[in-house]
């Protein structure tokens, strides 16, 4: 039977609701993104150890010139790599901190990581592979595992750098090519340089006081401590757990945690949406009827597909701007009082059940989708701990500190995330003239689709701000690989050595971006979180292209149209060694 229609004071209730819920996490904390550490050096560089290296054997520096060097080696790098390997180019080298491929699904390895985007959509290449996944959902190491195909299929561990982290990128005017630096003494040249170094890649921790002085275990959920916990959590069981966070990896964390610990205490500062996780394994039949080229008709579809279907089809009709808004808020806040009507049919006690309720619009953070997360909380060794907005502000010797009560712990995990999409920032890259990339965006982020950025020839970068934003981000990815792919194709084919984004170029997709941004004041509104830069003003530059995602791929094309407008274009220099080679 459909829902009676609320009347619009019902609504207005709700909303102001979500407002006093944002002001109040507002006043807990320091401004933005201050509240977080993710330099993870001193005391605190045992958080970003990575647990899955075996033994990293020495080698020497390397001082060798590639034609494509890729800084990463995730989704980005893969996909872009398969793509030049189509084009015949082999020098293509991947650097890379971690020992293996994979990016997030090398680092994310905790017990129940799976993906929540549909595993037919989200793994790339599967054409290209003849691989169909195993379930609607793929779980972390199946992920993990596809990312290793690919690397073998395009033979890209052959050039491949792993234990790696890279320190400094520089263009050597004289030469031409970029200078890349690394932690382990090497040298290298590249005649082009990707930046695929992740949206989600350096793991933060909230700033605590005390925390250091916490004597127990503790880690970050990306640098999972199975020697610790054992293969199956099997050691956990005479040891009380707690977890600071409850986003989206907490939320699968919390249900294997509560198989087997002997207590979990889960520390929440906000609660996240959680809806039905609809899974199932692949049918077989289905699977042995695609046809060639099945993934890619997928991604075509999804291309044409009508973006924020939820907010357009609230939206339909001959309604003014102000009547479509809060046509779409009440859509929302039906879809959010749904969530909260899930919570109450399945948790038991009330007053966790309240307090595991957001009161924010949907998508003012990432919305997760999970069948044993709430009701691991009917588990008898399962405690909330809800800080109401404020957080844990304090560890002792014993554990978090809340309300005046010290919870005694043996292992502390930290849920509490990511830098986000710093990829192109944070490695120190230097342009024509010296110049700093970081510099240059001091006045606010300029570049040409999130991809290019003039003063910085042969350089591309993924996954970063002024680039559109996809739930499936893979997709995005692909559409940049694939433009990337096409660029370097185009300097090669017509006698270039390189390309670099005018001015003029740059300047129009500045202000595309900019057009484009604050369609709604949504964010403004959102309680604060990754999604709206934790509730710091931000200048309407210095963000993603939310301009759509198809306009967005219409608008690689566009400038791939247009070559010669869009870049200057030079040839190699005489003095160049790729000419002495
Ligand atoms: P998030 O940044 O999403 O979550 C961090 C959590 O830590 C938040 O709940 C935050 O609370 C909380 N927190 C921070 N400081 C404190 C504190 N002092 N006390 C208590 N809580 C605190 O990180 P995740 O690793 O969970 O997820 C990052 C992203 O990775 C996701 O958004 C998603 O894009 C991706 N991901 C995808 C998965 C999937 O496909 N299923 C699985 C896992 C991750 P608050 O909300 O108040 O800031």
């Amino acid at each position: 039977m459909p829902r009676p229609k609320q009347p619009q004071q019902y609504y207005d209730d709700i909303k102001a609701k979500f407002r006093d819920a944002r002001n109040l996490r507002l006043g807990y904390r320091p401004p933005g993104t201050d509240q977080f550490i993710s330099e993870l050096s001193g005391d605190l560089s045992k958080y970003a150890v990575d647990p899955y290296a075996a033994d990293v054997p020495d080698r020497a520096p390397i001082t060798d010139e590639v034609e494509v060097l890729l800084i990463g080696g995730g989704f980005s790098a893969l996909l872009t790599s398969a793509r030049l390997r189509e084009r015949g180019i082999k020098g293509v080298r991947i650097v890379e901190r971690g020992s293996d491929v994979g990016g997030t699904w090398y680092w994310n390895r905790y017990p129940g990581a799976a993906c929540d985007v549909v595993s037919y959509d989200y793994l790339p290449l599967l054409d290209e592979l003849d691989y169909v996944p195993v379930n609607h959902y793929s779980r972390g190491p199946e992920i993990f595992g596809h990312c290793q195909a690919i690397a073998h299929k395009y033979n890209l561990y052959d050039l491949a750098v792993f234990n790696t982290t890279v320190t400094e990128t520089r263009w050597d005017e004289t030469e031409a090519l970029w200078q890349v630096k690394t932690d382990r003494g090497d040298v290298m040249r590249a005649q082009f340089v990707i930046c695929a170094n992740g949206t989600l890649a350096k793991p933060k921790l909230s700033a605590i006081s005390g925390m250091t002085a916490f004597s127990g275990h503790a880690f970050h959920t990306s640098r999972w401590d199975y020697q610790y916990t054992g293969q199956n959590l099997e050691h956990l069981k005479d040891k009380v757990v707690g977890i600071i966070g409850t986003g989206a990896s907490a939320v699968q964390i919390v249900p294997e945690l509560a198989k087997t610990a002997k207590a979990v205490y889960v520390f929440q500062r906000t609660p996240s949406s959680i809806d039905v996780r609809d899974d199932w394994p692949t049918d077989p039949n289905w699977a042995r009827k695609l046809e060639p080229g099945w993934q890619n008709k997928r991604r075509s579809k999804v291309l044409a597909a009508v973006e924020n279907s939820l907010e357009k089809r609230a939206s339909k009709g001959a309604t003014s701007p102000e009547e479509k808004l809060k046509k779409q808020e009440n859509a929302n806040i039906d879809y959010m009082m749904r969530i909260h009507r899930r919570i109450d049919e399945i948790v038991e006690d009330q007053t966790t059940a309240d307090a595991l309720k957001p009161w924010y619009m949907f998508m003012c953070k990432r919305p997760c989708f999970h069948n044993e997360y709430l009701p691991a909380f009917n588990l008898p060794n399962v405690h909330l701990i809800d800080t109401k907005g404020q957080g844990v502000t304090e560890i002792s010797a014993k554990g978090p500190v809340f309300d005046e009560h010290e919870y005694e712990l043996d292992l502390l995990i930290y849920a509490t995330g990511f830098e986000v999409q710093q990829t192109g920032i944070y490695n120190d890259i230097k342009g024509q003239g010296g110049v700093n990339l970081q510099d240059k965006y001091k006045n606010g982020i300029r570049t040409l689709l999130g991809i290019h950025t003039a003063g910085f020839p042969n350089l591309f970068i993924m996954g970063g701000y002024q680039a559109s934003f996809q739930f499936n981000l893979t997709d995005m990815l692909q559409t940049q690989g694939d433009h990337i792919a096409e660029c370097i194709d185009y300097v090669r084919r017509n006698g270039h050595h390189t390309l670099d984004a005018t001015d003029a170029a740059e300047a129009w997709w500045v202000e595309q971006v900019i057009e484009h941004r604050g369609k709604t004041n949504r964010s403004e509104e959102c309680t604060p979180g990754y999604y709206n830069f934790e509730g710091n003003e931000q200048r309407r530059q210095d963000g993603n292209y939310n301009g759509g995602f198809r306009q967005y791929f219409e608008c690689q094309g566009q400038v791939r149209e247009k070559m010669t407008e869009n870049f200057h274009l030079a040839s190699r220099k005489p003095s160049s060694s790729l000419d002495k080679a």
